[in-house]
């Protein structure tokens, strides 16, 4: 299917590995340029360069995105579209799991920085151009932890509620809805990330279980029975940031083989 976006501009964050990779390497196959942004410069710019392939021009931008120098170098970098992106993948690391009682005022801050008050900054600043030009698609990864939320996983559940409360509102902003700008976001459930796999050895070291008798457990938690993958969660990133979806906004879309076991 042509997704009727080839020539646009993409930011993703997160975007060296994992489901931010999966969804830059979605759009580039659907030839869309792409600023690709993750600390590490050494496997951002190997993913990078394998992405060229696809023919479209990719930028990288070894920073935090979660920070505001990290940002502005976002904005300034040489080539690309300054804040004139037709779509913002917003993503990050996401925060450490752990019981409540030990999480300070630090730590809960570091989770709303990284996981609420970045993706809204990184709307704030490009999605009035979006509008301007009258086509915009924003895709937040969030988590299924929205809709289930896991108990060691609380710093999670509250500052992506946050986001999600917030993105309720503002997809349905007239001066923004009526543009064609449309804001998502999507919800993975278990894929098999690096992310995934340090989750799994940290609670394999805390209760004594394999990782593999921990994956399996994990694995049948979904009625798919097994592990998504960075591609197809892509793909569906892309399919939202098409041409084709302009009437699908402000929704909370689960990827996740089944688990959530509600009928909405
Ligand atoms: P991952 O495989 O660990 O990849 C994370 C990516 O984000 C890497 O490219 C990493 O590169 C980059 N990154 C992390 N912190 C960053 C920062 N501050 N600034 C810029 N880039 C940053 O993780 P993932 O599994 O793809 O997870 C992506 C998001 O989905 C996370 O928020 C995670 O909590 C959420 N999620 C994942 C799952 C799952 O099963 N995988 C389930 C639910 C939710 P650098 O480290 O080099 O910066």
């Amino acid at each position: 299917m042509d997704l009727g976006i080839k020539g646009k501009w993409a930011l993703v964050g997160g975007a060296s590995k994992g489901l931010g990779w999966g969804c830059a390497s979605a759009l580039a196959q659907a030839g869309v340029n792409l600023v690709m942004v993750s600390r590490g410069a050494a496997a951002l710019e190997a993913s990078a360069d394998g992405l060229r392939q696809h023919g479209v021009t990719v930028l990288t931008v070894a920073q935090d995105i979660t920070t505001p120098a990290g940002r502005e170098a976002i904005w300034s970098v040489a080539g690309g579209p300054g804040k004139n992106f037709d779509i913002v993948v917003t993503n990050a690391g996401g925060p450490p799991s752990g019981d409540f009682r030990e999480w300070d005022r630090e730590a809960w801050i570091k989770a709303v920085d990284g996981n609420m008050l970045t993706p809204i900054e990184l709307m704030k600043a490009t999605i009035d151009g979006m509008a301007a030009r009258g086509f915009g698609r924003i895709v937040n990864i969030t988590s299924s932890a929205v809709k289930a939320p896991i108990d060691v996983l609380g710093l999670s559940n509250g500052a992506r509620s946050g986001l999600s409360g917030f993105v309720a509102g503002l997809s349905r902003n007239p001066s923004i809805a009526k543009h064609n700008v449309t804001i998502n976001n999507l919800l993975p459930g278990a894929f098999d990330t690096d992310r995934l796999k340090s989750i799994l050895q940290s609670t394999a070291e805390k209760t004594g279980k394999s990782v593999e008798e921990l994956a399996q457990a994990r694995r049948a938690s979904a009625p798919a029975n097994r592990f998504g993958h960075p591609e197809e969660f892509g793909q569906t990133c892309a399919f939202l940031c098409s041409q084709h979806a302009g009437f699908i906004n402000g929704q909370n879309i689960l990827i996740d083989g089944g688990a959530y076991p509600g009928a909405f």
